[in-house]
């Protein structure tokens, strides 16, 4: 993809701070640094989100994510936890659209990141989750 910012991380076109690539994927410093050691982990194909990969490259890729994710933690002993992000759609956040997947190394409780999940139990009913459920399992296939 010729425009595509992260395609030209890939080719090299504009810097980065890599810190790991072989020939699936590319990993280096998010430029935003959320805290510090925030990293980010691309396939080298362009897809776009989650919505598009095959199991083939959804495992190349996955197999990869925990040793980078050890290596970011050993990097810093106040390192504590680690917060692992994808955000797919305009809706959830996403603003490059190049597949990614956020490591977001946590120091303590109240450093700079954030992450709200709300409890909404009490608004569903168990026919509606019922209904959730089934839905979801008819699409299990697409
Ligand atoms: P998202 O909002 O999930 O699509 O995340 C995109 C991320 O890409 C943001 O956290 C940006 O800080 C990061 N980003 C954008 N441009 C660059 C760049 N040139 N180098 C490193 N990170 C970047
Ligand atoms: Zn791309």
């Amino acid at each position: 993809m010729k425009d595509c910012i992260f395609c030209k991380i890939v080719r090299n076109e504009i810097p980065s701070y890599t810190v790991y690539e072989d020939d699936i994927v590319k990993a280096f410093l998010d430029i935003s640094q959320g805290t510090p050691g925030h990293t980010l982990v691309i396939p080298k194909k362009h897809i776009a989100n989650i919505f598009e990969y095959d199991e083939e490259l959804a495992s190349e890729v996955f197999a990869r994510i925990p040793k980078i994710a050890r290596a970011v933690k050993a990097s810093n002993p106040d390192i504590k936890g680690m917060n692992i992000l994808n955000n797919n759609g305009q809706v959830a956040y996403q603003s490059v659209f190049h597949s990614h997947f956020h490591l977001v190394p946590r120091y303590t409780s109240n450093d700079d990141f954030k992450m709200i999940f709300k409890d909404n139990s009490n608004k569903y009913s168990p026919e509606q989750l019922k209904a959730i459920q089934e839905s979801i399992e008819q699409h299990m296939g697409d």
